[in-house]
C-alpha cells in the first residue's frame, strides 16, 4: 500500500492508481533564462524520488516534464517582461527569436548535465512551449466557447468567478485577495484573481503567433494544462511542482484544465518544500545561488548533495550550508567505505531479519527517505547478517536512492596527494591549524576529502 499526502485534500491519502499498475506524473519544469540552482535541484531530486518509488513498487510509470522557453513573465500577475527577453537583454544578443532559442538551449543543456551528474532520471517526455502553441490554442478555444474568457488590453483574460472550485486547492479567500503577487486590480479585469490565457500588443516581443484573438503568445499557466493532457490524457494520477506554485500556478492550471473539459484533471497534488539558507528560500531572482559546477569546484561530490537531501521529508524546509554539506560529504564517504567493504568480502550468513520490508514501508509511507537511509545504515551496521545477504539489499535499496553502489570502487590515491596529506599530518603534529586548513582545501580542489581520527588520517577521492 503506498500513501501519498495530497494537497488537495490536506491528507496523506492511500495512492490509487487510474489504470491498474501505471502512474502518469506531470512535473513543472524550468524556466530557461538561467541557471538551474540546488534548490530547484533540491525538488527533481525529490520528484526523481517520487519516481523510483513506483519503479521500486513495480509500476509502470509515464512521467512529463515540461520547459518553459516561452510566456512566464517576471511577475505571475501578468505584469513584467517575458523572462527570456530579458535574458537576452542580459547578455547583450540580439532582439530575435534565434536569440530566444539560444538562450533557453543553452540553460537547458546545463540543466541536462545537472541531472545526469545527480543520478535524475530522465522523464519519458521533455515537452516545449514553444513547440506546443497549436495544443494551447486549441484549449483556449475550448474556454472561450464556454464562455470563461474575456478580453483586455493584455490579452484574452481567464474569468475566475466563472469556474466554481477555483479557490479549493490553494485554500483562498477570493474576497480577501490582496492585490500583489496573487493578482492585479485594474479598471479592465473583473476579479483580482483573474488571469491572461493569451497576451496581445506586446510588439516587442520575439515570439508571436496568429490567434483567433491576435497575435501574441500563450500566458505561462496555459502549457502546463496542454501538454499535461496531451502526454497524459484528460485524467491523470499525480501533479508535482514547488509549494510556492499551490495558489497560482497550478491554482490556474486547474481553472484551465477542468474548465475546457469539465471533468476533474488531476487526482493527487504533490508538493515539494524548498531548500533554503539562513535568510530564506534560494531563489534566482535573489541571485545569491549555488549551482551543481560550485559544489564540483569546491571539491564536493555532486552525489554527497544527492544524499543531503535524503536526510529531510521532502515536505520539510531543508537548510543548506557548507556545514551540513561538509557533514553529507562525510556521511557519503563513509557509505561508499562500508559498501565497498562489503562488496570486497561477500560472505553469506543469512539471519532473519525485517529490513527489506521495513525500508518498502518507508519509502510507501509518502516517502519517508530519512527512515529508508536510516533503516540501511541499521542493516550495514547489522553485526549478525552476512556481507553477501547485504549487499544483496544494499544494491536493491540502491534503485531509490539511485547512488551506483554498483560503480563504488576504492580509490587510488596517487603519489603526489600522499605528499600532501603528510605535510598536512606534520602539521598536526606541530598544531599549526592554519597551515594544516589550507592543505586540507587545497586537497580539496584536488579531489580529495580529508578526514582526521585518533588514528591519523584518511585519504578519499570525492
Ligand atoms: P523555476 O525554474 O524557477 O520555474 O523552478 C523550477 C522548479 O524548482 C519549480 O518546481 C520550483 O518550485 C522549484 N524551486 C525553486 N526554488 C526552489 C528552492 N529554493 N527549493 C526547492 N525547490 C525550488
Ligand atoms: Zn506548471
Amino acid at each position: 500500500m503506498i500513501k501519498l499526502y495530497n494537497t488537495l485534500t490536506r491528507k496523506k491519502e492511500v495512492f490509487k492508481p487510474i489504470k491498474k499498475g501505471q502512474v502518469g506524473i506531470y512535473c513543472c519544469g524550468p524556466t530557461v533564462y538561467w541557471h538551474q540552482h540546488i534548490g530547484n535541484l533540491r525538488t527533481y531530486i525529490s520528484e526523481d524520488l517520487l519516481k523510483r518509488m513506483f519503479l521500486y513498487n513495480k509500476y509502470k510509470v509515464n512521467h512529463v516534464v515540461n520547459v518553459t522557453d516561452v510566456g512566464h513573465l517576471t511577475s505571475d500577475a501578468d505584469e513584467g517582461e517575458d523572462k527570456l527577453m530579458k535574458a537576452i537583454k542580459k547578455e547583450g544578443l540580439p532582439l530575435n527569436e534565434n536569440s530566444m532559442k539560444k538562450i533557453a538551449n543553452k540553460y537547458l543543456d546545463g540543466f541536462l548535465i545537472d541531472l545526469k551528474i545527480l543520478h535524475i532520471l530522465n522523464p519519458d517526455v521533455w515537452c516545449k512551449a514553444t513547440e506546443h502553441v497549436k495544443e494551447m490554442i486549441d484549449l483556449v478555444k475550448k474556454l472561450d466557447k464556454k464562455g470563461f474568457t474575456y478580453k483586455t488590453s493584455v490579452g484574452l483574460i481567464y474569468d475566475t468567478s466563472k469556474f466554481k472550485n477555483y479557490a479549493k486547492l490553494g485554500k483562498l479567500n477570493l474576497e480577501q485577495l490582496e492585490e500583489g503577487a496573487r493578482g492585479k486590480k485594474d479598471k479592465e479585469r473583473r476579479n483580482i484573481s483573474d488571469f491572461a490565457l493569451w497576451l496581445t500588443n506586446q510588439p516587442n516581443h520575439v515570439m508571436q503567433w496568429d490567434s483567433p484573438w491576435g497575435k501574441g503568445f500563450p500566458g505561462w499557466h496555459l502549457e502546463c494544462s496542454a501538454m499535461s493532457m496531451k502526454y497524459l490524457g484528460e485524467h491523470f494520477d499525480i501533479h508535482c511542482g514547488g509549494k510556492e506554485h499551490i495558489q497560482v500556478h497550478h491554482t490556474n492550471e486547474i481553472a484551465q484544465s477542468e474548465g475546457a473539459t469539465g471533468k476533474k484533471w488531476v487526482n493527487y497534488w504533490w508538493h515539494t518544500e524548498w531548500l533554503e539558507m539562513k535568510d530564506g528560500k534560494m531563489s534566482k531572482s535573489s541571485g545569491d545561488i549555488i549551482r551543481v559546477k560550485d559544489l564540483i569546484e569546491k571539491g564536493y561530490n555532486p552525489l554527497a548533495y544527492r544524499y543531503l537531501c535524503f536526510t529531510a521529508h521532502y515536505k520539510s524546509p531543508l537548510t543548506f550550508s557548507w556545514e551540513s554539506m561538509d557533514a553529507a560529504q562525510n556521511a557519503f564517504n563513509n557509505f561508499k567505505e562500508r559498501v565497498i567493504e562489503i562488496k570486497n568480502n561477500l560472505s553469506s550468513n543469512k539471519t532473519k531479519n525485517s529490513y527489506a520490508k521495513d525500508f518498502k514501508d518507508a519509502i510507501n509511507d509518502d516517502l519517508n527517505i530519512p527512515k529508508a537511509l536510516g533503516i540501511t545504515w541499521d542493516m550495514i551496521k547489522d553485526k549478525e547478517l552476512g556481507n553477501k545477504e547485504k549487499y544483496k539489499l544494499i544494491k536493491d535499496f540502491d534503485k531509490l536512492f539511485g547512488l551506483g553502489v554498483e560503480d563504488f570502487k576504492e580509490d587510488k590515491i596517487p603519489k603526489e596527494i600522499m605528499i600532501i596529506v603528510k605535510e598536512r599530518e606534520q602539521a598536526r603534529e606541530k598544531r599549526d591549524w592554519a597551515k594544516s586548513d589550507k592543505l586540507r582545501d587545497k586537497l580539496k580542489k584536488l579531489g580529495y576529502f580529508v578526514e582526521d581520527s585518533k588514528n591519523g588520517s584518511k585519504v578519499k577521492k570525492i
